[in-house]
């Protein structure tokens, strides 16, 4: 995905118009136009960077500053009862937007968004057998 056609980027550069809820020098925030519930927010780093492998240990601060902050004032200013921080990479987790985005979801009491259906079981074997490889590459 080039600079020049990304969406976020273009948001970004003032290109296409945002809800804005905060800007620093390396990170923005504004409103998702297809919200899971209302006051539903991104927060995207300005570099144009494609996941969150990409993103330098330095950004991440700011990332989790800004994720912190617009979190907190997301859940005062809807009412929230609580908030799912959700992230996805690569679109085979859903990443549509090919710009590293942390989403900032309110949610209700009751509002009945489950995010996913957890297993019935786990198969120790298996878990011991990734685990080691997981570990391998740590
Ligand atoms: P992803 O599936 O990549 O994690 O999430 C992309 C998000 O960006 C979606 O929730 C979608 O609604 C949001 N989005 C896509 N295009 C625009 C846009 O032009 N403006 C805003 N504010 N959000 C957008
Ligand atoms: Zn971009």
């Amino acid at each position: 995905m080039l600079q020049d056609e990304c969406i976020f980027c273009r948001i970004i550069r003032g290109e296409l118009p945002s809800v804005l809820l905060s800007e620093t020098e390396d990170v923005i925030s504004f409103l998702d136009i297809h919200p899971v519930n209302p006051g539903h927010a991104l927060v995207v780093p300005k570099a144009h960077l494609s996941t969150l492998f990409d993103v330098p240990s330095a950004l991440g601060v700011a990332v989790f500053d800004a994720v912190r902050a617009v979190g907190l004032a997301v859940m005062q200013g809807t009412g929230a009862q609580g908030l799912n921080v959700v992230q996805n990479n690569f679109s085979a987790a859903g990443q549509e937007v090919a710009h590293v985005h942390w989403h900032l979801i309110p949610r209700f009491e009751g509002d009945g968004h489950g995010l996913w259906r957890s297993g019935d079981y786990a198969d120790a074997q298996q878990m011991h057998a990734l685990a080691k490889d997981i570990r391998a590459r740590l």
